[in-house]
Parts: C-alpha cells; sequence; structure tokens
C-alpha cells in the first residue's frame, strides 16, 4: 500500500435521490437500509411527496390547505420566482416552515 492510499480520504457519501455529496452529519440513513441516505433537502421532498398521495386517498381540511400550498408552491417554481435574489431567498425560508 502506498503512502497516498493511506492518506486518501473516502469520498464523501452521496444522497440516493438528488446524487449530490454531502457530509455524513448532513445524510439521513434508512433503516432497514444503512447503506442508502437521503440528504435533508430531499427527505423534506420525499416527505411532502408522502404527504400528498395520502392526501389524494384521504379528503380532508388539512389536506385541501396543503394542496393549496403545495400548488402556489409549484405556481412560484414554474415562474421562477424562488431565484429572484431577494423575494428567492425569503420564499425558501418561508418554504421550510411550510408543509
Ligand atoms: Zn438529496
Amino acid at each position: 500500500m502506498s503512502v497516498a492510499d493511506e492518506t486518501s480520504q473516502p469520498p464523501a457519501p452521496l444522497c440516493w435521490c438528488c446524487g449530490n455529496q454531502f457530509e455524513e452529519h448532513d445524510l439521513l440513513r434508512l433503516g432497514s437500509h444503512p447503506e442508502a441516505a437521503v440528504c435533508f433537502n430531499c427527505a423534506r421532498f420525499l416527505h411532502r411527496r408522502a404527504v400528498g398521495q395520502e392526501d389524494q386517498r384521504r379528503t380532508t381540511l388539512a389536506g385541501r390547505i396543503r394542496t393549496g400550498i403545495t400548488g402556489v408552491r409549484e405556481w412560484i417554481i414554474a415562474h421562477n420566482w424562488h431565484r429572484l435574489p431577494l423575494l428567492g431567498s425569503l420564499l425558501q425560508r418561508l418554504d421550510r416552515h411550510l408543509p
């Protein structure tokens, strides 16, 4: 084994959803499959998708509100408002607190 092999670090782990590299402390490991990990943003995205599919199966007031918020979110993304310099960062910060 060469000196380079002993000092080289293993590559940073990848998110299995978006494929980006992250530090281990920025990833969530799956319970039964600890080899699979997702980043916090993808975990939030997957949670929203799961709740959205559940809302489609059962109609509730909370589900209707979430569906409305999702519609507004999709409209903002379609119009690239989330990329605007000041408004975009405000919208992204607000989105972290929305269901
Ligand atoms: Zn990810």
